[in-house]
């Protein structure tokens, strides 16, 4: 079976296997998944929070009456896909105040320059992270120059606990490093009528092909997991949500909702199993790299 690059960073296929470098041929096709570009209806995830993206990947759109907050862009070439979705709604480019940014990496970066240029939004990501989105992807310390994307400007950046506040809106900045070294897991209460639920935007746990040991990049590497673990887990958490919607079961979760089961999105276990599910995979990552000397990439 013939993987495309962009299908092994989305599911973190070589997690248990050793590091490939891929051929030419596929690093040109780096946009060939095609749920990462398949139309996809907007929908409201509950209460304020919108699905915007296209199929494959998670953008959110959180509104309030003093503004909105997009969270995420896509692969290059998203931003006409989720703009469309967003007038879809109803709403106004230029209702949306701030762009936050799960982390730098093309599939959920790409669509931002774009983004910021046509919302004249204010980007807003971690310290570790805005420098590689103010570089476009470039020398990122897993993928090197591989994975480019438009460069663009990030206003403000947020530490580990930051709260931003946009009205009664409070989006919390959390750092769940490891994924990328700025990776942030988002925070935000959505209401229905007087029900208001946590949701939790889940940053990547996946080392999709990482050099866990002696990485002279990212030598915390392993620890800034295990800490990231551990945050996400202790996290309140009704709806979990994740860049890649496949990993916390999204679509199989709206089908139920869909068939009746108003309730079919929330799971206050949700983040918890997410994070069982990336904990069991970066183990037996780790310990085969451990087995192999560490010497895989
Ligand atoms: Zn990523």
């Amino acid at each position: 079976m013939r993987l495309s690059t962009a299908w092994i960073l989305a599911t973190g296929l070589l997690v248990q296997g050793a590091y490939a470098q891929p051929p030419a041929s596929e690093q040109k096709n780096i946009a060939d998944n095609p749920s990462w570009t398949a139309p996809q209806k907007p929908f409201r995830v509950y209460g304020s929070t919108w699905y915007v993206g296209p199929h494959g990947l998670t953008v959110l759109l959180v509104t309030a009456p003093t503004g909105d907050v997009l969270i995420d862009g896509g692969v290059p070439g998203d931003a006409a896909l989720i703009e469309a979705n967003i007038r879809d709604l109803g709403i106004d480019l230029r209702d949306i105040k701030w762009i936050l940014n799960s982390h730098a990496h093309f599939d959920h970066a790409g669509g931002l320059a774009q983004l910021a240029h046509d919302t004249g939004a204010q980007v807003i990501a971690s310290a570790a992270d805005a420098v590689l989105l103010e570089r476009g992807g470039h020398a990122d310390p897993e993928y090197g120059d591989r994975f480019p994307f438009s460069p663009l400007q990030v206003s403000r950046t947020v530490t580990d606990g930051e709260s931003l506040h946009l009205g009664d809106l409070v989006l919390t900045a959390h750092s769940t490093p490891g994924h990328t070294k700025g990776n942030t897991t988002w925070t935000w209460k959505s209401c229905d009528g007087k029900r208001c639920l946590h949701m939790v935007d889940v940053g990547s746990l996946s080392a999709p092909g990482y050099r866990l040991i002696g990485n002279p990049k990212y030598p915390d590497i392993v620890k800034d997991f295990e800490y990231s673990f551990a945050m996400v887990a202790a996290l309140p958490c009704d709806i979990v949500l994740n860049p890649h919607p496949a990993a916390v079961n999204l679509w199989a979760r709206v089908a139920r909702r869909e068939k009746g089961d108003a309730d079919a999105l929330v799971d206050p276990a949700g983040c918890r199993a997410y994070v069982k599910a990336a904990r069991a995979s970066f183990e037996a990552q780790l310990a085969k790299q451990r087995a192999g000397g560490g010497s895989e990439k």
